[in-house]
């Protein structure tokens, strides 16, 4: 490095001293050549997208690295140049300082030999003379090593060849001055240092001269060219660091700029694909990783774009099929806003989209059923519960009909309501028939206690008879106090009093049995079940008496009211005891009723016999319709009496008694509530 760094250095001095410029041109040429062939390659390296970014990165980063060491190459060469002519001046110096003590050495054998040959020792003349060559030898060997290492000097003045004549000479008298000593010439040797040394001590001394001057003239030139290469370093190291800073911003723009290039297609890409435009392609050539981005992102567009349109597909489908649902569907909003409904509901109400969305779907509900309609659909609202009601809508020509409206909500992962979905489905037809079903079944319960009231007829003629037969005795009596010759009128009044009780008695108890013959729409109203108990026993008195059955009551006292329909729980009893009565007709027994309230709150009634106990084989059917072990059973008692306990919101069931017979328990609700309940019953 530092041989051809000053073999440009020589090139550069003998350029300056007038060497051939043609060298120069064709350098530079050569140069240019490097430079262009470096650039283009670059160029085409990261023009080539196949190349991973990876790649790009990498040799980026070297490049730029490399471009630093260039700088830092420069500013040491430049470093270097400042410091070259000091080296030089520092190498001319030791040159001259060698040459000073080849000089002193010659100057110094003067005196040594004269010295020597004062003292006529021939040994110690030879030792001493062998010592002088030797560092005269060493010394000389020393100054032409320094002349060799600074080819400056030499090139300039032949200062070599001037010292190599004066070793030859020095030596040439010293070997002289020897043989002289040796053969015992003390004079001669004294005459030779006397008058020959000299001349040389002259010859290395005008050396010396020459040296220094070179040496001089070498400091001279060395304090030029140092200030011309303080000057270049305060120029070309800018530059370099410039053109370095320059270089590594470029390489850093352009590899930034491959990646950021196709960064900003895809995002435009990405965009594109979230406005719904899956015809946006991403066109990036080559093989790099952004490349390969590229190309997935179009597979992925691509499909996407498919399953959007099967989606698409499925979706209007689906639609088709809520359209042609024949039931009316449809999306309310989390506020209970309507969003959609489907065609069944616009032909209905003949409402069209616009005036159903939002709260239109109210103008086609019953305005009597509205408040507790939406009162329901904001209780599910509120509590995300699913919504089930029975509401009346108009249809588009006026006529309400009933619907059952349903809705669940839709929730998202987290469980939030997103929307409800909801059908509405006709019931108006089902609903007729059901109440048909419920008219039939009434009239039938009526025939069932009308045929059960024929059987009683002549318990209750006989019942009848008392109070009648009483009025007739006391109307005789009565006659009788009148008759007197004195009237007795206040026996009379007794009498007649009586009369009148025995006529209530008998009013009372058609009035019962005309309750029961009388068919009309069952009414809700507080009733006291024991009330309507000691009524049924004493309309089933003589009927008991007649089997020889004796009726029991064990009737709690302070029993809340129940909300039901009187006649048709007198139905209940009559149905029960009379069953009960049958069971006990062979034996006769105790018919006991008994009323209390249960753990729930409700009323609990039970009414129990010691008669033949239930059949057996039929247990689990007795409260099905027609079901009978009677010969002239019709088997629609229990039926009846069971849907008329459950119409009321209570349960009635059979167990067998412990002992003889069986016990019929049936609930009652004892709240308001029942009062507020739709009548279905018979
Ligand atoms: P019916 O009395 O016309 O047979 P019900 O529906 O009242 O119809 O009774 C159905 C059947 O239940 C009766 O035929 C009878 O077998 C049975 N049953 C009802 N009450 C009693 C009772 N107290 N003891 C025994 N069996 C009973």
């Amino acid at each position: 490095m530092r041989n051809s760094i000053k073999r440009l250095l020589k090139g550069r001095v003998s350029g300056r001293h007038g060497s051939s410029s043609h060298e120069n041109v064709n350098m530079e040429t050569n140069a240019i050549k490097v430079v262009q062939a470096t650039r283009g390659g670059i160029r085409s390296l990261f023009r080539r997208t196949d190349l991973s970014i990876r790649f790009h990165l990498i040799a980026g980063f070297i490049l730029i690295v490399f471009f630093i060491i260039a700088a830092d190459a420069v500013a040491v060469w430049q470093y270097w140049q400042i410091d070259a002519p000091a080296q030089r001046v520092r190498e001319t110096d030791q040159v001259s300082d060698a040459v000073v003590r080849v000089h002193l050495d010659v100057y110094s054998f003067q005196s040594r030999m004269a010295a020597l040959a004062s003292g006529h020792d021939t040994r110690q003349f030879s030792t001493e003379a062998a010592a002088i060559r030797r560092s005269f030898l060493d010394r000389v060997d020393h100054a032409e090593q320094m002349l060799r290492a600074t080819p400056d000097i030499e090139q300039d003045a032949p200062i070599t060849e001037a010292l190599e004549s004066l070793r030859v000479t020095l030596l040439s008298q010293l070997d002289t001055a020897v043989r002289l000593a040796i053969a015992g010439e003390w004079n001669a040797v004294q005459l030779r240092a006397a008058i020959e040394i000299p001349a040389l001590i002259e010859f290395s001394s005008s050396l010396v001269e020459k040296v220094d001057e070179e040496a001089q003239r070498q400091r001279t030139r060395a304090i030029e060219d140092a200030q011309k290469a303080r000057q270049r370093f305060f120029i070309i190291v800018p530059i370099a660091a410039l053109l370095t800073l320059l270089a590594a911003a470029a390489l850093g723009w352009y590899v930034t700029w491959t990646i950021t290039g196709p960064l900003s297609e895809l995002t435009a890409c990405a965009q594109a694909l979230a406005r719904g435009d899956f015809q946006h392609q991403i066109h990036l050539r080559g093989k790099n990783e952004l490349a390969v981005l590229g190309n997935a992102f179009n597979y992925a567009a691509q499909q996407l774009q498919k399953v959007y349109e099967d989606l698409r597909l499925s979706e209007r489908e689906l639609r088709d099929v809520i359209e042609a649902l024949p039931t009316m569907v449809w999306i309310a909003g989390t506020d209970g806003s309507n969003e959609f409904g489907n065609r069944r509901w616009q032909e209905y109400t003949g409402l069209s989209h616009e005036r159903t969305v939002g709260p239109g779907w109210q103008d086609a509900v019953h305005p009597t059923d509205l408040k507790q309609h939406w009162e329901k659909w904001c209780a599910s609202l509120a509590s995300g519960e699913p919504f089930e009601n029975e509401v009346r809508y108009r249809r588009a020509d006026g006529e309400y009909r009933r619907f059952l409206s349903r809705a669940v909500p839709l929730r998202d992962e987290h469980g939030k309501i997103l929307r409800w979905y909801g059908v509405s489905t006709d019931i108006e037809d089902r609903k007729r028939a059901e109440e048909e079903r419920e008219r039939l079944r009434a009239d039938l319960a009526h025939v069932n206690r009308v045929s059960m009231l024929g059987e009683l007829a002549a318990s209750v003629s006989h019942e009848l008879k008392q109070p009648i037969a009483a009025a007739m005795t006391n109307a005789k009596t009565c006659m009788r106090w009148l008759k007197r010759d004195q009237p007795d009128v206040d026996e009379a009044l007794d009498a007649t009093s009586r009369i009148v009780n025995d006529g209530t008695r008998a009013t009372e108890i058609i009035e019962r049995l005309r309750s029961l013959y009388k068919k009309s729409a069952p009414q809700r109203e507080l009733v006291e079940v024991n009330e309507i108990i000691r009524e049924m026993g004493e309309l089933l008195r003589a009927e008991a008496n007649q089997y020889a059955v004796s009726i029991r009551t064990d009737l709690a006292a302070d029993l809340p009211k129940a909300g039901a329909d009187r006649v048709q729980l007198q139905q209940v009893f009559m149905n029960l005891m009379l069953n009960a009565i049958e069971a006990m007709k062979e034996t006769g027994g105790v018919l006991t009723v008994k009323t209390q309230l249960d753990e729930n709150g409700q009323l609990l009634i039970s009414v129990s016999d010691t008669g033949v106990g239930l059949p057996k084989e039929k247990i689990d059917q007795i409260f099905d319709a027609f079901v009978t072990t009677k010969p002239q059973g019709s088997g629609m008692g229990l039926s009846i009496s069971r849907s008329i306990v459950e119409s009321h919101g209570g349960h009635l069931w059979a167990t067998a008694n412990n002992g003889r017979g069986a016990t019929f328990h049936f609930t009652l609700p004892t709240t308001t509530e029942t009062l507020r309940m739709p009548a279905t019953g018979t």
